[in-house]
């Protein structure tokens, strides 16, 4: 079958040949490829930058892609929750069978870092024609949602943050006087793909929201921001106010780190993003004001099933209140011979990219 595969932690990608002949055992799950998103994280592999990538055991390569859309073609004997033609998501974290947190399918927060991940590390990925995976780590969503269900993997992530969001925020009071998070906002630094969900959640959960990036929004962007009742900010010319929660998905500290004096009492700050290369010095003044205002700092990655689960009813919710703004988001469709050279370079103006097979 055709796979995108790389040779982690080199640089380059390319799409081959492989011999793989896939076997469905009793609980296994043949699923054929429907699509696969682009991300940051396999440019960083392709580029050669994210030197935690690396091939299978016994595997010189690997073969990329974490972010899914497949359909069922045969299931093994044992496997009863899917049948054939059923439109499915794989997690991505595969968890270390030894933590706690793993043992209960919350790997996301594995304490041994021996959790592999599929076209990450240590696991192939699904940037081929066909897979298997055991029905445990499959998602079935409905097939109403096959024409934006790309967008479940990184919308996982953001459902997981906003678990952490909500369970850090319990210290003291922080609804509304009427429940809701009406009275809050939140800014969210990058209007990514990433930046956009985040966006849809926070407006989704009652925020005032305010999409940020140092430039205008490209015409896509705009289209997602304006259908929330979001607000874009362009930091070359305009400011931000006050704020109750900062999320920033850029990496970037000299982004955030100017920002943080505009964190209000008990907020919070995100931090989603990873980057390289960029420096910028905190202050006692900014130490000062996260100590005298109770600021929490919360890192999040990954997510469980439980979290693309959830987020399959929020692109279900989103897809009915916002017709064509999801769909929207996905700016570009390759084909496999197509995507080599995009998988090296984002081009200009791109939400998601994705592949079809
Ligand atoms: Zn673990």
């Amino acid at each position: 079958m055709k796979a995108i595969i790389v040779y982690p932690p080199k640089a380059g990608v390319w799409l081959k040949e492989i011999d793989f002949k896939e076997k469905v055992g009793s609980n296994g799950v043949l699923v054929r490829t429907l699509e696969n998103g682009m991300c940051g994280t396999d440019r960083g592999i392709v580029n050669g930058t994210l030197t935690f990538s690396r091939p299978p055991d016994g595997y010189d390569f690997l073969v990329l892609g974490h972010e899914t859309l497949g359909i069922v073609e045969e299931v093994g004997d044992a496997v009863n929750e899917f049948k054939k033609g059923d439109i499915v998501v794989p997690i991505v974290r595969r968890g270390c069978n030894s933590c706690f947190n793993c043992i209960i399918g919350r790997q996301d927060y594995c304490e041994t870092g021996k959790f592999r991940e599929i076209g990450i590390r240590g696991l192939h990925g699904t940037m081929r024609e066909y897979f298997t995976d055991n029905e445990e780590n499959l998602v079935k969503i409905p097939s109403g949602l096959r024409h934006v269900g790309v967008l479940l993997e990184p919308l996982s992530n953001i459902m997981k943050t906003f678990e952490e969001i909500e369970l850090m925020q319990r210290r003291m009071i922080w609804n509304c006087n009427d429940s809701s998070y009406e009275c809050r906002n939140a800014a969210i630094l990058g209007s990514g793909p990433i930046g956009l969900l985040f966006a849809l959640m926070s407006a989704s959960k009652g925020f005032e929201v305010f999409v940020m990036n140092k430039r205008e929004p490209f015409e896509a962007e705009l289209k997602v921001v304006e259908a929330i009742g979001a607000k874009f900010i362009d930091t070359t010319k305009d400011e931000l106010g006050e704020i109750d929660l900062l999320i920033d998905t850029t990496g970037y500290p000299s982004a955030f780190i100017p920002l943080l004096k505009k964190i209000k009492n008990n907020g919070v700050l995100v931090l989603f993003g990873t980057a390289s290369g960029d420096q910028y010095n905190l202050s006692t003044e900014d130490v000062n004001h996260i100590v005298e205002s109770n600021i929490a700092i919360i890192g999040a990655v990954n997510a469980s099933k439980k979290n693309f689960i959830e987020g399959a009813e929020y692109l279900n919710s989103w897809n009915s209140k916002y017709p064509g703004v999801l769909e929207s988001m996905i700016t570009k469709k390759l084909k496999p011979e197509d995507s080599v050279e995009y998988l090296k370079n984002k081009p200009k103006g791109e939400i998601k990219t994705i592949i079809t097979w």
